[in-house]
């Protein structure tokens, strides 16, 4: 997926002429902002590519970058650097939500090594969901047992309500599920730390194998955190009085 064109080395001001960095935002000499060139988001807050991040200091970034941007700073400025301002915010506003968020941020990293995840977007999910058009997931092979056995206590539970009666053994298992999938949700979170180290250190290494070999399991980890979280959802429904 070529989002983004590899960026030149050097950025020439358009302003006094002096040489900058290719990420830079702002000239060096002048201070001018620069124009805005469509980059990743990563590369947008000069930083590289990497899926450990220190969201504290990105955070202290965001809102030095936001005041910086600022359209009202630049009320009186040319129309295009009015125009950049503005397109920098957006972009700024996007790279920020995007980044800051463990899972959102993955899925963005993999996007950018040409990997989709459209169907472990949250949004995407719940989209579905809503529409009532929530495509079929294949089970986790680990997980057959379980998802059998769990729908019956669905099933159960949900003839025992439609009975007007309450089923306290299923409700019982059910509650064990969730417990059992909400500490599965955990463990899966540490996991997917785990892989974020393995591909950043690979990366500084320029060690390609193991990087394709991170971003395959957080693949498969983020499938079967989908998959969880829907069936939470579907216990956590069930549950309801
Ligand atoms: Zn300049």
């Amino acid at each position: 997926m070529a989002v983004v064109a590899e960026p030149s080395k050097k950025l020439v001001c358009w302003s006094c002429g002096s040489e900058n960095d290719a990420d830079a935002q702002f000239c060096a000499s002048c201070g001018k902002l620069q124009p805005y060139t469509p980059t990743d988001y990563f590369a947008f807050f000069g930083l590289p590519r990497r899926f450990q991040l220190d969201t504290a200091s990105l955070e202290r970034q965001f809102y030095r970058l936001s005041r910086k941007f600022h359209p009202d700073l630049y009320a009186r400025a040319s129309s295009e650097e009015q125009r950049w301002s503005l397109e920098k915010s957006s972009v700024l506003n996007d790279a920020w939500r995007t980044l800051r968020d463990p899972l959102a941020r993955t899925e963005y990293a993999l996007g950018l090594a040409g990997i989709r995840l459209e169907e472990q977007s949250r949004d995407a999910s719940d989209r579905a969901a809503e529409n009532g058009t929530a495509k079929q997931q294949v089970v986790p092979p680990d997980l057959l047992e379980e998802v059998f056995e769990l729908n019956m206590q669905l099933e159960e539970m949900r003839m025992a309500k439609a009975s007007g009666a309450d089923d306290p053994e299923t409700r019982g298992s059910l509650e064990a599920a969730k417990q059992n999938f909400d500490s599965q949700m955990k463990t899966s979170e540490q996991d997917l730390q785990r892989l974020w180290s393995e591909w950043d250190a690979a990366a500084e290494t320029d060690d390609g194998e193991t990087q394709q070999a991170a971003q395959q399991k957080m693949v498969d980890l983020l499938n079967r955190r989908s998959y969880i979280r829907n069936l939470l959802r579907d216990v956590e429904e069930a549950l309801k009085n």
